[in-house]
């Protein structure tokens, strides 16, 4: 085989086009180019690289742009092309000349440019709670001090949740919010419930207006202003036992408890954490499980609430062990905000008993994160010792107005947590039920919008399904299945509009069941 048929199309394409006829404009070379090429030859000559290769390539195609062809530096084309066998040679994978600098490197350049307006605004939109860090950090200290916490107290769940921050006078002592702010809330606060850990409260940026921290965690007026008719709660229609929620035949929720550590302003539950701490009795949690043992079609069972991790451990440890020792029962989740919002209730025991219980069958964490600015050295900390102890971490976000409506914070948000161990699962479109909090609602296809660009462009295992809730968890995805023409469909890529042809399986190929070894058998 001579030197030009070791050449794929994409090569003779290449240097076809370096030695094309230049254009009428007549170029000189200047003596600074004429160095450059000398140089990159030689180096392309003297070692077995590809870069250099491709360098000259490169430089070559970016002359000829200039009308400039490769004689004009004294290079004939059978060198380029011994060149260019050379290259392909030393690739591992035969990768030509061609193909590497006419086809790769510009579709990398132009996949580049589909990320760089997130990459310039990421830090500044969206800042996640490590960068803000040294901010967090001198909030909690300030916070400390005004509610007068030791370190023991602000080091344990205990004293976390004992001097939360529940009325309006402490918030107000806190934040330093201005009077009509505060007057705002409490027109709230008489009707619904705040609470926020002094750790949570110290995430919030005092300076943003609308800090996402604050508006996930104190409500204002508009949540009593908006109040029109109220839906039902979900438990009403979708109840089949005591603290059972069932949409599926082999998924069903306990709300074991009513309680969380901070109550979230659009709380898809506000009903049932309704206005006050409750303690369940232990026949409440019978009745439950006599319901999953009673029906040998549920496999998979979810731990939540309010928040799973208020139980304590010795109710968590009893419920993991009575589900584990359920034949039928295959595997768990537990629901809980409780590493974001106060990750000091992650404790060894505790640990222990998650790992104990995936021993047996899997346990998955599933949390609920909206912004990265929840994600800081603590949160992530307690992730990654979670991580270590159970067979998935998964997240639940909401997608709301003001807090992470835009590609910058969604995107941020999905890599922040995928860095924190924790896998991106769904989005859930706010739900419609609760007219209270209407005014965090986003259109349906600004969130169709904001979770197709993810794909191509972030980590395929950081992008969550877009769902809205209604009697079930409903897809809200686009089809990227354009049309079908004969045996061909024509797909979309989510992050170009670019269609592409794929041909689906052929029918009677598919049809045919003598195949394989079975096909053997009978020859
Ligand atoms: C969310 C939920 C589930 C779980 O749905 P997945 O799609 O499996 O995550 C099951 N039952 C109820 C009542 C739920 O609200
Ligand atoms: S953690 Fe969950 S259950 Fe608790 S207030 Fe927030 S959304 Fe509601």
């Amino acid at each position: 085989m001579n030197t030009r048929d070791k050449l794929d199309y994409f090569s003779h394409e290449l240097i076809d086009y370096l030695y094309s006829e230049s254009d009428p404009k007549v170029a000189e070379p200047n003596e600074e180019e004429k160095e450059k090429v000398r140089q990159l030859l030689a180096n392309s000559l003297s070692n077995n690289l590809t870069g250099n290769i491709v360098e000259l390539f490169k430089k070559l195609k970016e002359l000829r742009r200039d009308a400039l062809s490769p004689e004009v530096f004294d290079i004939s084309r059978s060198q380029l092309e011994e060149l260019a066998v050379k290259h392909q040679e030393i690739d591992e994978h035969q990768v030509s000349i061609g193909g590497r600098v006419d086809r790769a490197l510009p579709i990398v350049e132009e996949a580049a440019s589909r990320v760089s307006n997130y990459l310039e605004q990421k830090d500044v939109e969206a800042p996640s709670g490590i960068e803000l860090w040294d901010q967090i950090s001198a909030n909690h200290s300030r916070i400390k001090q005004i509610l007068g916490m030791d370190d023991k107290d602000w080091n344990s769940f205990s004293g976390q949740l004992k001097f939360a921050i529940e009325s309006l006078d402490t918030l107000g002592r806190i934040l330093n919010l201005p009077a009509k702010a505060l007057e705002e809330v409490s027109r709230v606060t008489s009707n619904y419930r705040m609470r926020l850990t002094p750790y949570y409260a110290g995430l919030i940026i005092p300076e943003n207006i609308n800090d996402p921290v604050l508006l996930q965690s104190v409500s204002t007026g508009e949540m009593i202003d908006n109040a029109g008719i109220e839906i039902p709660p979900v438990a009403a229609d979708h109840s089949p036992a005591r603290l059972i929620d069932q949409f599926y035949p082999r998924v069903v929720t306990i709300k074991a408890t009513n309680m969380c550590a901070m109550y979230c302003t659009h709380c898809l539950r506000i009903a049932h954490i309704g206005k006050k701490d409750r303690i369940y009795g232990l026949e409440a949690y019978e009745e439950a499980l006599d319901y999953i043992k009673s029906d040998t079609r549920i496999r998979d069972v979810l731990i939540t609430g309010g928040d799973s991790f208020m139980l304590p451990n010795e109710m968590l440890r009893r419920i993991l062990n009575e589900l584990d020792s359920i034949d039928h029962v295959r595997m768990k989740r537990l629901g809980t905000r409780i590493p974001v919002t106060t990750p000091q209730r992650l404790n060894s025991e505790l640990l222990d008993i998650l790992e104990e219980s995936n021993d047996h069958k899997p346990v998955r964490v599933v949390t609920q994160i909206n912004t990265a600015q929840e994600i800081t050295p603590v949160s992530k900390e307690a992730f990654k010792q979670i991580s270590k102890r159970v067979s998935s971490v998964m997240n639940q976000a909401v997608l709301l107005k003001g807090i992470n409506d835009t590609e910058v914070k969604m995107w941020k948000l999905c890599e922040t947590i995928h860095e924190a161990y924790v896998r991106p699962y769904y989005i859930f479109n706010c739900s419609y039920r609760n007219p209270q909090f209407s005014h965090l609602r986003v259109p349906v296809e600004k969130g169709r919008d904001i979770v197709e660009s993810m794909y191509g462009n972030i980590s395929g295992d950081a992008i969550p399904r877009f769902i809205a809730t209604a009697g079930g968890k409903i897809p809200l995805h686009r089809s990227n299945v354009v049309r079908a023409e004969n045996n061909e469909l024509i797909l979309r890529k989510p992050w170009s509009g670019e269609e592409v042809a794929y041909p689906d399986a052929v029918l009677d190929q598919y049809e045919d069941q003598d195949f394989a070894f079975s096909r053997l058998r009978n020859a």
